[in-house]
Protein backbone atom coordinates (compact mmCIF):
# COMPACT_ATOMS: atom_id res chain seq x y z
CA UNK A 1 0.00 0.00 0.00
CA UNK A 2 1.37 3.59 -0.56
CA UNK A 3 1.37 6.51 1.36
CA UNK A 4 -1.10 8.90 0.47
CA UNK A 5 0.61 12.10 1.01
CA UNK A 6 1.19 14.92 -1.97
CA UNK A 7 3.96 13.72 -4.44
CA UNK A 8 5.57 17.76 -4.97
CA UNK A 9 8.83 17.34 -6.96
CA UNK A 10 12.27 19.10 -4.85
CA UNK A 11 13.18 21.88 -6.94
CA UNK A 12 15.59 24.10 -6.80
CA UNK A 13 13.68 26.89 -7.82
CA UNK A 14 11.48 26.19 -4.78
CA UNK A 15 14.19 27.56 -2.40
CA UNK A 16 14.24 31.01 -4.09
CA UNK A 17 10.65 30.95 -3.94
CA UNK A 18 10.49 29.92 -0.94
CA UNK A 19 13.18 32.61 0.36
CA UNK A 20 11.31 35.30 -1.59
CA UNK A 21 8.12 34.39 0.36
CA UNK A 22 9.66 33.86 4.00
CA UNK A 23 12.58 36.14 4.02
CA UNK A 24 12.10 38.49 1.12
CA UNK A 25 13.90 41.90 3.02
CA UNK A 26 16.95 39.31 3.30
CA UNK A 27 19.99 40.93 1.99
CA UNK A 28 22.54 39.71 0.09
CA UNK A 29 25.71 41.40 0.26
CA UNK A 30 28.22 41.54 -2.48
CA UNK A 31 31.67 42.58 -3.46
CA UNK A 32 31.72 43.33 -6.83
CA UNK A 33 34.72 43.02 -9.61
CA UNK A 34 33.55 46.20 -10.66
CA UNK A 35 35.37 47.06 -6.57
CA UNK A 36 32.28 48.26 -4.62
CA UNK A 37 30.11 46.66 -2.62
CA UNK A 38 26.31 45.44 -4.03
CA UNK A 39 23.52 45.34 -1.49
CA UNK A 40 19.97 43.61 -2.56
CA UNK A 41 17.64 41.28 -1.09
CA UNK A 42 16.31 37.33 -1.79
CA UNK A 43 12.96 39.35 -3.65
CA UNK A 44 15.57 40.96 -5.85
CA UNK A 45 18.00 38.00 -6.82
CA UNK A 46 14.56 36.02 -7.31
CA UNK A 47 12.84 38.46 -9.84
CA UNK A 48 16.40 38.72 -10.96
CA UNK A 49 16.54 35.03 -11.71
CA UNK A 50 13.32 34.87 -13.18
CA UNK A 51 14.37 37.57 -15.71
CA UNK A 52 17.12 35.83 -16.46
CA UNK A 53 15.26 32.49 -17.13
CA UNK A 54 13.50 34.74 -19.72
CA UNK A 55 16.57 36.51 -21.15
CA UNK A 56 17.84 32.20 -21.10
CA UNK A 57 14.90 31.33 -23.82
CA UNK A 58 15.46 34.20 -25.64
CA UNK A 59 18.90 32.62 -26.23
CA UNK A 60 17.22 29.58 -26.93
CA UNK A 61 19.04 27.64 -23.81
CA UNK A 62 16.51 24.68 -23.88
CA UNK A 63 15.89 22.25 -20.78
CA UNK A 64 19.35 19.85 -20.17
CA UNK A 65 21.66 22.02 -21.93
CA UNK A 66 24.68 23.00 -20.36
CA UNK A 67 25.27 26.84 -19.18
CA UNK A 68 28.99 27.35 -17.98
CA UNK A 69 30.10 30.13 -14.82
CA UNK A 70 33.45 31.40 -14.48
CA UNK A 71 32.75 33.69 -11.87
CA UNK A 72 33.52 34.53 -8.13
CA UNK A 73 31.04 34.22 -5.16
CA UNK A 74 28.81 37.26 -6.41
CA UNK A 75 24.99 38.00 -6.54
CA UNK A 76 25.09 37.19 -10.17
CA UNK A 77 26.58 34.16 -9.75
CA UNK A 78 23.55 33.28 -7.37
CA UNK A 79 20.83 34.62 -9.87
CA UNK A 80 22.61 31.87 -12.19
CA UNK A 81 22.59 29.20 -9.97
CA UNK A 82 18.74 29.61 -9.63
CA UNK A 83 17.91 31.06 -12.79
CA UNK A 84 19.91 27.95 -14.77
CA UNK A 85 18.94 25.26 -13.21
CA UNK A 86 15.38 26.66 -11.89
CA UNK A 87 13.84 26.61 -15.98
CA UNK A 88 15.17 22.83 -16.39
CA UNK A 89 18.89 23.37 -17.83
CA UNK A 90 22.22 22.37 -16.24
CA UNK A 91 24.35 24.89 -14.71
CA UNK A 92 27.49 24.19 -15.05
CA UNK A 93 30.28 25.96 -12.78
CA UNK A 94 33.84 26.14 -14.27
CA UNK A 95 36.47 26.24 -11.78
CA UNK A 96 38.95 29.23 -13.58
CA UNK A 97 42.14 28.67 -11.39
CA UNK A 98 42.23 25.62 -14.29
CA UNK A 99 44.64 25.31 -16.78
CA UNK A 100 42.99 26.82 -20.21
CA UNK A 101 43.41 23.97 -21.85
CA UNK A 102 41.58 21.88 -18.89
CA UNK A 103 38.83 24.27 -19.32
CA UNK A 104 38.81 24.22 -22.91
CA UNK A 105 38.52 20.50 -22.00
CA UNK A 106 35.78 20.73 -19.79
CA UNK A 107 33.63 23.06 -21.48
CA UNK A 108 34.07 20.88 -24.32
CA UNK A 109 33.31 17.73 -22.60
CA UNK A 110 30.13 19.16 -20.64
CA UNK A 111 29.01 20.67 -24.52
CA UNK A 112 28.42 23.97 -22.67
CA UNK A 113 26.27 26.18 -24.80
CA UNK A 114 26.83 29.61 -23.25
CA UNK A 115 29.37 30.82 -21.06
CA UNK A 116 29.03 33.34 -17.72
CA UNK A 117 32.06 34.45 -17.00
CA UNK A 118 33.07 37.64 -14.63
CA UNK A 119 35.16 40.50 -16.09
CA UNK A 120 38.18 39.25 -14.41
CA UNK A 121 38.49 36.03 -16.63
CA UNK A 122 38.27 38.06 -19.48
CA UNK A 123 41.80 37.45 -20.51
CA UNK A 124 40.81 33.68 -19.96
CA UNK A 125 38.33 33.90 -22.06
CA UNK A 126 40.26 35.64 -24.99
CA UNK A 127 42.34 32.57 -24.51
CA UNK A 128 40.00 29.44 -24.83
CA UNK A 129 36.80 31.02 -27.02
CA UNK A 130 37.93 30.54 -30.55
CA UNK A 131 38.69 26.77 -29.03
CA UNK A 132 35.05 26.18 -27.33
CA UNK A 133 33.88 25.06 -30.10
CA UNK A 134 30.20 24.16 -28.23
CA UNK A 135 29.67 27.72 -27.62
CA UNK A 136 27.45 29.70 -28.95
CA UNK A 137 28.23 33.26 -26.66
CA UNK A 138 30.36 34.14 -24.16
CA UNK A 139 28.33 36.70 -21.50
CA UNK A 140 30.08 39.24 -19.21
CA UNK A 141 28.75 39.29 -16.49
CA UNK A 142 28.73 43.25 -16.13
CA UNK A 143 26.69 46.45 -17.19
CA UNK A 144 27.29 48.34 -20.49
CA UNK A 145 29.48 50.34 -19.24
CA UNK A 146 32.22 48.03 -18.29
CA UNK A 147 32.02 46.01 -21.10
CA UNK A 148 35.11 45.15 -22.54
CA UNK A 149 35.57 46.77 -26.12
CA UNK A 150 37.56 45.16 -29.13
CA UNK A 151 38.60 42.37 -27.20
CA UNK A 152 38.15 39.91 -30.09
CA UNK A 153 35.68 37.65 -28.81
CA UNK A 154 33.27 36.97 -31.37
CA UNK A 155 30.54 36.32 -29.91
CA UNK A 156 30.29 38.48 -26.61
CA UNK A 157 26.76 39.64 -24.52
CA UNK A 158 26.39 41.69 -21.42
CA UNK A 159 24.69 40.26 -18.69
CA UNK A 160 22.98 43.46 -17.50
CA UNK A 161 21.85 43.94 -21.20
CA UNK A 162 20.10 40.52 -21.52
CA UNK A 163 18.08 41.31 -17.83
CA UNK A 164 16.94 44.67 -19.03
CA UNK A 165 14.97 43.10 -22.02
CA UNK A 166 13.55 40.17 -19.82
CA UNK A 167 10.64 40.53 -18.39
CA UNK A 168 10.59 39.18 -14.64
CA UNK A 169 7.01 37.14 -15.62
CA UNK A 170 8.21 34.24 -15.47
CA UNK A 171 6.54 30.72 -13.60
CA UNK A 172 9.52 28.13 -12.67
CA UNK A 173 8.40 25.11 -14.28
CA UNK A 174 7.54 21.89 -12.69
CA UNK A 175 10.30 19.61 -13.42
CA UNK A 176 11.07 15.74 -12.61
CA UNK A 177 12.93 15.96 -9.55
CA UNK A 178 15.53 13.58 -10.64
CA UNK A 179 16.29 15.52 -13.65
CA UNK A 180 20.07 16.96 -13.85
CA UNK A 181 20.38 20.22 -12.45
CA UNK A 182 24.10 21.35 -11.79
CA UNK A 183 27.39 20.36 -12.86
CA UNK A 184 31.06 20.00 -11.55
CA UNK A 185 34.10 18.50 -12.45
CA UNK A 186 36.24 17.10 -9.55
CA UNK A 187 39.67 18.73 -9.26
CA UNK A 188 41.37 15.66 -10.08
CA UNK A 189 45.50 15.84 -9.73
CA UNK A 190 45.70 13.16 -12.15
CA UNK A 191 44.35 12.48 -15.68
CA UNK A 192 41.46 14.12 -17.01
CA UNK A 193 38.43 16.13 -14.73
CA UNK A 194 35.74 13.68 -14.56
CA UNK A 195 31.86 15.57 -14.26
CA UNK A 196 29.72 15.23 -11.31
CA UNK A 197 25.94 15.68 -12.76
CA UNK A 198 23.68 16.81 -9.51
CA UNK A 199 20.01 16.44 -9.45
CA UNK A 200 17.19 18.66 -8.07
CA UNK A 201 16.70 16.03 -5.99
CA UNK A 202 20.12 15.24 -4.43
CA UNK A 203 20.66 18.71 -4.02
CA UNK A 204 17.36 19.38 -1.97
CA UNK A 205 18.24 16.82 0.09
CA UNK A 206 21.69 17.23 0.43
CA UNK A 207 20.77 20.64 1.50
CA UNK A 208 18.14 19.66 4.20
CA UNK A 209 20.73 17.53 5.49
CA UNK A 210 23.68 20.25 5.32
CA UNK A 211 21.63 23.08 7.33
CA UNK A 212 20.75 20.40 10.51
CA UNK A 213 22.15 21.57 13.89
CA UNK A 214 25.37 18.77 14.03
CA UNK A 215 26.25 19.33 10.23
CA UNK A 216 26.54 23.60 9.22
CA UNK A 217 24.12 23.89 11.92
CA UNK A 218 22.13 27.46 10.14
CA UNK A 219 19.27 29.64 10.47
CA UNK A 220 17.88 32.75 9.79
CA UNK A 221 19.81 34.54 12.57
CA UNK A 222 23.01 33.47 10.85
CA UNK A 223 24.88 36.03 8.22
CA UNK A 224 26.77 33.46 6.06
CA UNK A 225 30.23 34.39 3.94
CA UNK A 226 31.38 31.33 2.05
CA UNK A 227 34.94 31.84 1.40
CA UNK A 228 34.78 28.47 -0.89
CA UNK A 229 34.61 29.30 -4.27
CA UNK A 230 30.39 28.37 -6.41
CA UNK A 231 32.75 26.87 -8.58
CA UNK A 232 34.25 24.10 -5.81
CA UNK A 233 31.29 21.97 -5.26
CA UNK A 234 28.27 24.63 -5.28
CA UNK A 235 30.07 26.28 -2.45
CA UNK A 236 29.41 23.58 -0.08
CA UNK A 237 25.55 24.26 -0.74
CA UNK A 238 25.72 27.74 0.61
CA UNK A 239 23.78 29.29 -1.88
CA UNK A 240 20.83 26.77 -1.31
CA UNK A 241 21.40 26.50 2.23
CA UNK A 242 20.76 30.07 2.93
CA UNK A 243 17.60 30.24 0.81
CA UNK A 244 16.00 27.32 2.98
CA UNK A 245 16.39 28.56 5.85
CA UNK A 246 16.69 32.35 4.80
CA UNK A 247 20.05 33.40 6.34
CA UNK A 248 22.10 36.94 5.32
CA UNK A 249 24.61 35.69 2.53
CA UNK A 250 27.66 38.12 1.89
CA UNK A 251 29.64 37.07 -1.22
CA UNK A 252 33.49 38.16 -1.12
CA UNK A 253 34.07 38.41 -5.07
CA UNK A 254 37.68 38.14 -5.89
CA UNK A 255 38.93 39.82 -2.41
CA UNK A 256 40.02 36.60 -0.91
CA UNK A 257 43.24 37.99 1.05
CA UNK A 258 43.20 37.94 4.99
CA UNK A 259 42.64 42.27 5.14
CA UNK A 260 39.42 42.13 2.72
CA UNK A 261 37.76 39.16 4.25
CA UNK A 262 38.35 40.25 7.29
CA UNK A 263 36.85 43.88 7.12
CA UNK A 264 34.14 42.29 4.97
CA UNK A 265 33.52 39.99 8.54
CA UNK A 266 33.43 43.15 10.70
CA UNK A 267 31.40 45.27 8.71
CA UNK A 268 28.89 42.57 7.91
CA UNK A 269 28.28 40.78 11.03
CA UNK A 270 29.30 37.24 9.65
CA UNK A 271 28.41 34.85 12.17
CA UNK A 272 29.55 31.63 10.03
CA UNK A 273 32.04 31.05 7.36
CA UNK A 274 33.22 28.42 5.38
CA UNK A 275 36.51 27.38 3.53
CA UNK A 276 39.98 25.21 2.80
CA UNK A 277 42.82 25.52 5.47
CA UNK A 278 45.29 27.55 3.21
CA UNK A 279 42.25 30.43 3.27
CA UNK A 280 42.16 30.65 6.78
CA UNK A 281 45.55 30.50 7.34
CA UNK A 282 45.63 33.81 5.67
CA UNK A 283 42.99 35.52 7.42
CA UNK A 284 44.68 34.13 11.08
CA UNK A 285 48.02 35.74 9.96
CA UNK A 286 46.01 38.79 8.83
CA UNK A 287 44.31 38.96 12.45
CA UNK A 288 47.32 37.95 14.66
CA UNK A 289 50.11 40.65 12.68
CA UNK A 290 47.12 43.37 13.60
CA UNK A 291 46.03 42.17 16.88
CA UNK A 292 42.66 41.90 16.04
CA UNK A 293 39.67 39.85 17.10
CA UNK A 294 36.64 39.30 15.39
CA UNK A 295 32.91 40.65 16.75
CA UNK A 296 30.51 38.47 15.94
CA UNK A 297 32.38 34.96 14.24
CA UNK A 298 30.72 32.30 15.95
CA UNK A 299 31.39 29.00 13.22
CA UNK A 300 33.47 28.51 10.62
CA UNK A 301 33.36 25.49 8.45
CA UNK A 302 36.97 23.90 7.59
CA UNK A 303 37.21 21.21 4.54
CA UNK A 304 38.29 20.27 1.53
CA UNK A 305 41.93 19.56 3.72
CA UNK A 306 42.67 18.57 6.73
CA UNK A 307 42.49 21.88 9.74
CA UNK A 308 45.66 20.93 11.87
CA UNK A 309 45.13 21.03 15.66
CA UNK A 310 46.77 24.29 15.86
CA UNK A 311 44.56 26.12 13.42
CA UNK A 312 41.95 24.51 15.58
CA UNK A 313 43.17 25.82 18.47
CA UNK A 314 43.92 29.06 17.40
CA UNK A 315 40.35 29.62 15.88
CA UNK A 316 38.67 28.30 19.71
CA UNK A 317 41.10 29.42 22.03
CA UNK A 318 41.95 33.08 20.60
CA UNK A 319 39.03 34.19 18.73
CA UNK A 320 36.52 31.85 20.23
CA UNK A 321 35.25 30.92 17.01
CA UNK A 322 33.63 27.06 16.89
CA UNK A 323 35.34 25.35 13.92
CA UNK A 324 33.09 22.62 12.25
CA UNK A 325 35.88 20.46 10.94
CA UNK A 326 33.99 18.72 7.61
CA UNK A 327 34.98 16.42 5.16
CA UNK A 328 33.33 15.96 1.46
CA UNK A 329 33.98 15.63 -1.90
CA UNK A 330 32.56 16.52 -4.98
CA UNK A 331 31.39 13.72 -5.55
CA UNK A 332 29.32 14.17 -2.64
CA UNK A 333 27.71 17.40 -3.30
CA UNK A 334 29.96 17.79 -1.10
CA UNK A 335 28.81 16.99 2.82
CA UNK A 336 29.68 13.54 4.39
CA UNK A 337 30.74 14.46 7.81
CA UNK A 338 31.29 17.09 10.15
CA UNK A 339 32.95 16.69 13.29
CA UNK A 340 30.25 18.41 15.80
CA UNK A 341 30.71 17.12 19.43
CA UNK A 342 28.33 14.87 21.21
CA UNK A 343 27.16 15.83 24.94
CA UNK A 344 29.04 13.25 26.38
CA UNK A 345 32.51 15.11 24.73
CA UNK A 346 31.53 18.13 27.11
CA UNK A 347 32.90 16.95 29.98
CA UNK A 348 36.34 16.15 28.32
CA UNK A 349 39.39 18.23 28.64
CA UNK A 350 40.23 20.36 26.49
CA UNK A 351 42.68 18.28 25.07
CA UNK A 352 40.82 15.51 24.83
CA UNK A 353 38.05 17.38 23.43
CA UNK A 354 40.35 19.15 20.55
CA UNK A 355 41.71 15.85 19.24
CA UNK A 356 38.59 14.69 18.66
CA UNK A 357 36.97 17.92 17.04
CA UNK A 358 40.59 17.36 14.76
CA UNK A 359 39.02 14.14 13.26
CA UNK A 360 36.58 14.72 10.10
CA UNK A 361 33.66 13.96 12.21
CA UNK A 362 30.01 11.75 12.28
CA UNK A 363 28.21 11.35 8.89
CA UNK A 364 25.48 13.27 8.29
CA UNK A 365 21.87 11.58 8.08
CA UNK A 366 22.12 9.68 4.83
CA UNK A 367 25.43 9.31 4.21
CA UNK A 368 26.40 5.52 4.68
CA UNK A 369 30.05 5.02 5.35
CA UNK A 370 32.40 1.97 5.73
CA UNK A 371 36.03 1.12 5.90
CA UNK A 372 37.43 -1.98 4.14
CA UNK A 373 40.85 -3.89 3.46
CA UNK A 374 42.57 -4.52 0.31
CA UNK A 375 40.51 -7.59 0.24
CA UNK A 376 36.87 -5.31 0.50
CA UNK A 377 36.18 -6.62 4.17
CA UNK A 378 34.73 -4.43 6.21
CA UNK A 379 37.45 -3.43 9.01
CA UNK A 380 36.24 -1.98 13.12
CA UNK A 381 35.21 1.13 14.28
CA UNK A 382 38.02 1.37 16.83
CA UNK A 383 39.59 4.70 15.94
CA UNK A 384 42.59 2.46 15.21
CA UNK A 385 42.15 0.31 12.56
CA UNK A 386 42.53 1.98 9.09
CA UNK A 387 41.23 0.93 5.67
CA UNK A 388 39.57 2.51 2.72
CA UNK A 389 37.05 4.77 3.07
CA UNK A 390 33.72 3.79 1.21
CA UNK A 391 30.45 5.62 1.43
CA UNK A 392 26.63 5.31 -0.43
CA UNK A 393 23.77 7.86 -0.25
CA UNK A 394 21.18 9.66 -2.43
CA UNK A 395 23.74 12.68 -3.07
CA UNK A 396 26.87 10.25 -3.21
CA UNK A 397 28.19 10.32 -7.45
CA UNK A 398 26.31 7.00 -8.90
CA UNK A 399 28.50 7.54 -12.30
CA UNK A 400 30.62 10.54 -13.62
CA UNK A 401 28.96 12.83 -16.91
CA UNK A 402 29.74 11.02 -19.90
CA UNK A 403 31.89 8.75 -18.35
CA UNK A 404 34.24 6.44 -20.93
CA UNK A 405 36.17 4.98 -17.49
CA UNK A 406 33.06 2.82 -16.34
CA UNK A 407 30.99 2.52 -13.29
CA UNK A 408 33.07 3.26 -10.58
CA UNK A 409 30.85 2.05 -7.87
CA UNK A 410 31.71 -1.14 -6.01
CA UNK A 411 29.33 -3.72 -5.81
CA UNK A 412 29.23 -5.83 -3.04
CA UNK A 413 25.88 -7.52 -3.01
CA UNK A 414 24.20 -4.32 -2.06
CA UNK A 415 21.92 -3.47 -5.15
CA UNK A 416 22.89 0.32 -5.00
CA UNK A 417 27.24 -0.45 -4.56
CA UNK A 418 29.33 1.96 -2.99
CA UNK A 419 31.93 4.90 -4.05
CA UNK A 420 35.23 3.99 -3.28
CA UNK A 421 36.21 7.84 -1.97
CA UNK A 422 40.40 7.50 -2.30
CA UNK A 423 40.59 8.20 0.93
CA UNK A 424 42.45 5.76 3.97
CA UNK A 425 40.92 6.76 7.24
CA UNK A 426 40.27 5.25 10.82
CA UNK A 427 36.33 5.66 12.52
CA UNK A 428 35.84 5.15 16.26
CA UNK A 429 33.49 3.82 18.70
CA UNK A 430 31.30 7.30 18.43
CA UNK A 431 31.44 6.92 14.29
CA UNK A 432 34.04 9.51 14.28
CA UNK A 433 35.58 9.39 11.02
CA UNK A 434 39.29 10.53 11.25
CA UNK A 435 41.68 10.49 7.60
CA UNK A 436 44.54 9.84 8.13
CA UNK A 437 45.48 9.92 4.15
CA UNK A 438 44.50 9.69 0.37
CA UNK A 439 45.20 6.13 -0.65
CA UNK A 440 48.05 7.76 -2.98
CA UNK A 441 49.70 9.59 -0.60
CA UNK A 442 50.14 7.11 2.32
CA UNK A 443 54.12 6.46 3.16
CA UNK A 444 55.02 2.71 2.86
CA UNK A 445 57.96 2.52 4.37
CA UNK A 446 59.41 -1.28 4.88
CA UNK A 447 56.04 -2.27 4.04
CA UNK A 448 54.27 0.11 7.17
CA UNK A 449 52.16 2.43 6.80
CA UNK A 450 52.85 5.99 7.92
CA UNK A 451 50.28 9.15 7.90
CA UNK A 452 51.38 11.88 6.25
CA UNK A 453 48.57 14.60 8.18
CA UNK A 454 49.61 13.48 11.02
CA UNK A 455 53.50 14.47 10.27
CA UNK A 456 52.01 18.07 8.22
CA UNK A 457 49.76 18.56 11.61
CA UNK A 458 52.53 18.06 14.50
CA UNK A 459 54.76 20.20 11.79
CA UNK A 460 52.00 23.03 11.77
CA UNK A 461 52.06 23.67 15.44
CA UNK A 462 55.68 24.64 15.47
CA UNK A 463 55.69 28.10 16.04
CA UNK A 464 58.20 28.78 12.59
CA UNK A 465 56.28 26.91 10.53
CA UNK A 466 53.78 28.66 7.65
CA UNK A 467 52.99 25.43 5.72
CA UNK A 468 53.98 21.84 5.87
CA UNK A 469 53.82 19.00 2.98
CA UNK A 470 54.67 15.68 4.12
CA UNK A 471 55.57 13.15 0.81
CA UNK A 472 56.97 9.53 0.69
CA UNK A 473 60.01 9.73 -1.27
CA UNK A 474 61.91 7.04 -2.39
CA UNK A 475 64.03 5.23 0.02
CA UNK A 476 67.30 2.26 -1.34
CA UNK A 477 66.43 0.14 2.12
CA UNK A 478 62.79 0.86 3.07
CA UNK A 479 60.99 1.78 -0.38
CA UNK A 480 59.89 5.35 0.84
CA UNK A 481 60.42 7.22 3.71
CA UNK A 482 58.45 10.54 4.70
CA UNK A 483 60.28 13.54 3.57
CA UNK A 484 59.18 16.72 5.32
CA UNK A 485 58.50 20.12 2.79
CA UNK A 486 58.29 23.44 5.18
CA UNK A 487 57.39 27.00 4.65
CA UNK A 488 58.78 28.73 7.41
CA UNK A 489 56.86 31.96 8.73
CA UNK A 490 58.58 35.45 7.49
CA UNK A 491 61.75 35.76 9.50
CA UNK A 492 61.16 32.59 11.60
CA UNK A 493 64.50 30.61 12.41
CA UNK A 494 64.24 26.78 12.07
CA UNK A 495 66.47 24.78 11.17
CA UNK A 496 65.79 20.64 9.61
CA UNK A 497 67.49 19.27 12.61
CA UNK A 498 65.34 20.96 14.84
CA UNK A 499 62.16 20.61 12.89
CA UNK A 500 62.92 16.58 13.34
CA UNK A 501 63.69 17.11 17.00
CA UNK A 502 60.21 18.44 17.53
CA UNK A 503 58.35 14.78 16.43
CA UNK A 504 60.67 13.53 19.55
CA UNK A 505 57.88 11.98 21.92
CA UNK A 506 55.16 12.98 19.36
CA UNK A 507 55.38 9.89 17.14
CA UNK A 508 57.27 6.81 16.92
CA UNK A 509 60.67 7.18 15.95
CA UNK A 510 60.16 5.50 12.88
CA UNK A 511 57.56 8.07 11.78
CA UNK A 512 60.18 11.00 11.89
CA UNK A 513 60.81 12.32 8.53
CA UNK A 514 63.91 11.42 7.41
CA UNK A 515 64.94 15.09 5.73
CA UNK A 516 63.38 18.67 6.13
CA UNK A 517 63.53 20.59 2.91
CA UNK A 518 63.04 24.75 3.38
CA UNK A 519 61.25 26.05 0.29
CA UNK A 520 59.59 29.40 -0.35
CA UNK A 521 56.10 28.07 -1.22
CA UNK A 522 54.26 24.92 -2.04
CA UNK A 523 52.57 24.41 -5.09
CA UNK A 524 48.57 24.74 -4.09
CA UNK A 525 46.11 23.32 -6.79
CA UNK A 526 42.83 25.48 -8.29
CA UNK A 527 40.83 24.79 -4.82
CA UNK A 528 43.65 25.64 -2.41
CA UNK A 529 44.82 21.98 -2.34
CA UNK A 530 48.78 21.16 -1.99
CA UNK A 531 49.58 19.41 -4.45
CA UNK A 532 51.16 16.55 -3.76
CA UNK A 533 51.76 14.94 -7.04
CA UNK A 534 53.83 17.69 -7.95
CA UNK A 535 56.10 17.88 -5.22
CA UNK A 536 56.73 14.07 -5.37
CA UNK A 537 57.45 15.01 -8.69
CA UNK A 538 60.13 17.52 -7.62
CA UNK A 539 61.75 15.62 -4.18
CA UNK A 540 60.88 12.37 -4.67
CA UNK A 541 64.53 11.00 -5.23
CA UNK A 542 65.58 13.85 -2.70
CA UNK A 543 66.84 10.88 -0.32
CA UNK A 544 68.41 8.44 -3.00
CA UNK A 545 72.06 8.21 -2.63
CA UNK A 546 72.62 10.41 -0.16
CA UNK A 547 73.51 9.85 3.88
CA UNK A 548 70.29 9.12 4.59
P1 LIG B 1 37.29 17.70 -3.78
O1 LIG B 1 36.40 16.80 -4.53
O2 LIG B 1 38.18 18.53 -4.65
O3 LIG B 1 36.57 18.54 -2.78
O4 LIG B 1 38.31 16.79 -2.94
C1 LIG B 1 37.85 15.80 -2.06
C2 LIG B 1 39.00 15.27 -1.27
O5 LIG B 1 39.53 16.29 -0.41
C3 LIG B 1 38.64 14.16 -0.32
O6 LIG B 1 38.54 12.90 -0.95
C4 LIG B 1 39.76 14.22 0.71
O7 LIG B 1 40.93 13.56 0.24
C5 LIG B 1 40.05 15.69 0.79
N1 LIG B 1 39.37 16.28 1.96
C6 LIG B 1 38.20 16.91 1.99
N2 LIG B 1 37.92 17.33 3.25
C7 LIG B 1 38.95 16.93 4.03
C8 LIG B 1 39.27 17.05 5.43
N3 LIG B 1 38.49 17.69 6.28
N4 LIG B 1 40.42 16.49 5.85
C9 LIG B 1 41.25 15.84 5.01
N5 LIG B 1 41.02 15.71 3.69
C10 LIG B 1 39.88 16.25 3.20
Amino acid sequence: MNGLMMHKQMLISSLIIHADRHHGDTEIVSRRVEGDLHRYTFRDCHRRARQLANALANLDVKPSDRVGTLAWNGYRHMELYYGVSGRGAVMHTINPRLHEDQVVYIADHAEDKYIFFDLTFLPLVQAIAARCTTVKAFVAMTDRAHMPEDCGIANLLCYEDLLEDSSPDYEWPSLDEDSASTLCYTSGTTGNPKGVLYSHRSTLLHTFAAALPDALNCSSRDTILPVVPMFHVNAWGIPYIACMVGAKLVFPGPALDGKSLYELFEAEQVTLSAGVPTVWQGLLGYVEQNGLAFSNMKRTVIGGAACSPSMLRTFQEDHGVQVLHAWGMTELSPLGTVGTLKSRHSTMSAIDRHAVQCKQGRAVFGVDMKIVDQDGAELPWNGQTSGELLVRGPWVVRNYFRSEDGNPLRIDGGAHGWFPTGDVATIDADGFMQITDRSKDVIKSGGEWIGSIELENIAMAHPAVSQAACIGAKHAKWDERPLLIVVRKPEADLTGEQMRMFYEGKVAKWWIPDDVVFVDAVPLGATGKILKNRLREQFGDHLLGGAH
